[in-house]
């Protein structure tokens, strides 16, 4: 059975600001680090990745540097990230995957402003995030950074059209939301159509199915425009069908709008639509190689079976 590759380097990239890895380092990289997937296969994804670069100019959109966080529980400390690096090029789909518990969502949100790093570094677009105000970090959330959730967070009272408008309904003041809110709901029906979800429009959540309501989540996180696409288990909580409609909408977006996208999941075949897989363990990211045979999940790294928390 093939093992997970764990080179040193946590992500195999040089940190922002630095020269990025280049291909040659790469594939040298690959074939020495003797992973499970042997250095054939390592040589044939490091010329891929350097495919990525050249194809995205290799500009890093987000870096995590040395992040740490712990969470106090009474007198106990629970250390989950402990010195995460990460950094995403832009256009690239990253896959984190990793037990239940051991902190992806913690890394989402930390990644995506939610919630702030004990240390450490965010950078997203050459611009430190940690560091803002609550405000300042609100704005960067309005304008450049979507989240979707396995249970959806769509507003039960609103109509799918009024949950996916929400963004729009945030960010504008009465007047300047007067002004915009027909250009808004043009928006809105346009990317209703394009998930085809235009006849459920009127509905309410309730009325959904769940599958259908993760599209107009999509469809609400797409509204503003991110550059940067944050899931948290998009597909944790629908049948197969529906999880593999969610992926090839996430591939789409990433293959078809260069949408950069972190998504977190215990699938592994939506894990594979992935450019790259890592696995959260020990709270720090570790390369996985995705050439599992059968697609099965070796025994050492199979992520808990339980729904995500
Ligand atoms: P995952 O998403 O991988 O299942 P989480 O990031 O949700 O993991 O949680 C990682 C660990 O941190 C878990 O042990 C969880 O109980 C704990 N944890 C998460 N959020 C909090 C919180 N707000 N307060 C205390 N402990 C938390
Ligand atoms: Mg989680």
């Amino acid at each position: 059975m093939a093992e997970l590759s764990e080179p040193q380097s946590p992500s195999g990239v040089s940190p922002l600001g630095a020269a990025p890895a280049t291909a040659a380092e790469e594939t040298m990289s690959a074939i020495t680090s003797g992973d499970g997937c042997g250095a054939a296969n390592g040589l044939v994804q490091a010329l891929l990745r350097s495919g990525n670069d050249v194809a995205s100019g290799a500009r890093p959109i987000l870096e995590a540097r040395q992040l740490y966080k712990a969470y106090r529980k009474g007198r106990h400390e629970i250390s989950v990230l402990r010195g995460v690096e990460l950094q995403v090029r832009q256009g690239e789909f990253v896959a984190v995957v990793g037990a239940s518990g051991s902190g992806k969502s913690t890394l989402l949100h930390v990644l995506g402003t939610l919630d702030a790093p004990d240390r450490g570094e965010v950078w997203f677009e050459g611009r430190r995030l940690d560091t803002l105000s609550p405000r300042e970090k609100d704005k960067v959330r309005n304008e450049a950074i979507a989240f979707i959730f396995q249970f959806y967070h769509l507003l039960p009272e609103l109509t799918l059209l009024e949950n996916i408008m929400m963004p729009a309904l945030i960010r504008c003041s009465v007047p300047v939301w007067l002004w915009q809110r027909w250009s808004a709901r043009k928006r809105a029906w346009q990317l209703l159509d394009r998930l085809g979800l235009a006849s459920q429009a009127n509905r309410r959540p309730a009325e959904l199915s769940g599958g259908e309501l993760q599209r107009a989540a999509i469809a609400r996180a797409l509204f503003a425009q991110p550059k940067l696409l944050l899931a948290d288990e998009p597909t944790g909580n629908l049948d197969p069908a529906n999880a593999s409609q969610i992926a090839a909408l996430l591939r789409d977006l990433n293959r078809n709008e260069r949408m950069t996208i972190i998504m977190v999941t215990h699938n592994w075949e939506l894990a594979q639509q992935a450019d790259r897989v890592l696995r959260l363990a020990d709270g720090q990211l570790h390369p996985v190689c995705r050439e599992m045979p059968g697609g099965q999940w070796p025994a050492t790294s199979a992520p808990d079976e339980r729904p995500a928390s």
